[in-house]
């Protein structure tokens, strides 16, 4: 295999998208009978990595019938329009909330330039590009598709993002979840369970509807999850509570810590060390910055934004 990718059971092939870092960020391929779901795209740079990996498994890139991106944020969705061009037969099949930014993406790119700039967009995320209209699937909720003889079934789940589905594959009984089943990276890892945590990304989060998806997903009893950050997380039935209520307890801290003398920055962060702490996960403040730096500044930009919409609604 080639070094970012790695074969899982049931003709599944994760592929580390090469944004960020090393172990960031995953997609993956689905394969039945020579035909290729990609899920997640990951960014411009992703897209010579899906080449090769088909490539290295005899298949051409007419052989990907579908590229679905669980949501439209950049780090699952930025190579979708470069991934659509270089695989002619596919159909995108995305979030009816999502769809307008993929086939029009010049306000995705503006929101994202105003957070990175121009050149920060550029060198993280590559060129963002349109997709033809009549190439995109809207898939509602329950939206049902076969690739080869598999079926794949769409369920939507708001709660980090409105224009977020996750994808059941019924011959892994698994998930492929983006962000709504939260993120786990490996270098957390301790005694063979995962420290996982749910992003509170800007501008969507919402605990309410996201508590309502982890249940409606677990409604399936899904064996595994397939966790863009990063990788195949089994038995989650084991993590769903530590899901919800770190949920509610970054909501509470937002709450606790609104005024702007308050320094929600350092409580998140200590938060964080506790909640590794209580799993007697040791790890020096090097490898925690290296591995958390980004989501904590991604998650207390969330939950501010969260907390001005509440204000608002009062
Ligand atoms: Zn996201």
């Amino acid at each position: 295999m080639l070094c970012y990718s790695k074969q899982l059971d049931n003709n599944i092939i994760q592929i580390d998208t090469g944004y960020s870092r090393p172990g960031l960020a995953a997609c993956y391929l689905v394969i039945d009978s020579g035909r290729v779901a990609v899920i997640d795209t990951g960014v411009e740079a992703t897209v010579v990595r899906v080449e090769a990996v088909l490539a290295e498994q005899g298949l051409s890139v007419d052989s990907v019938d579908f590229i679905v991106p669980t949501h439209v944020h950049l780090d699952h969705a930025g190579g979708a329009g470069k991934l659509m061009q270089l695989c002619q037969n596919a159909s995108l099949v995305i979030h009816p909330f999502g769809s307008r930014h993929m086939i029009d993406p010049s306000r995705l790119i503006a929101g994202a330039e105003a957070v990175y700039g121009k050149e920060g967009l550029r060198r993280s995320v590559g060129e963002i590009v349109p997709i033809d209209r009549d190439r995109v699937i809207e898939a509602q909720d329950l939206y049902r598709f076969m690739l080869a003889n598999r079926e794949l079934l769409i369920i939507d789940t708001p709660g980090h993002a409105r224009h977020h589905f996750c994808v059941w594959d019924e011959v892994s009984k698994g998930f492929f979840t983006g962000d709504t089943f939260g993120i786990a990276y490996p270098e957390l890892d301790c005694d063979g369970r995962s420290f996982i945590f749910p992003p509170s990304t800007p501008v969507q989060f919402d605990p309410q509807a996201w508590h309502a998806s982890i249940d409606r997903l677990m409604a399936w009893h899904p064996e595994r999850m397939y966790l863009t950050h990063f990788g195949q997380l089994n038995e989650p039935v084991i993590y769903m509570n530590s899901l919800h209520r770190m949920i509610d307890e970054l909501a509470a801290l937002a709450v606790e810590n609104a005024s702007p003398d308050d320094d929600l920055a350092t409580v998140v962060e200590q938060y964080f060390h506790q909640q590794l702490d209580i799993r007697g996960c040791q790890i020096d403040s090097d490898l925690f910055s290296h591995v958390l730096n980004l989501d904590l500044d991604i998650i207390v930009q969330g939950l501010r934004v969260w907390l001005s919409r509440q204000n608002r609604h009062d």
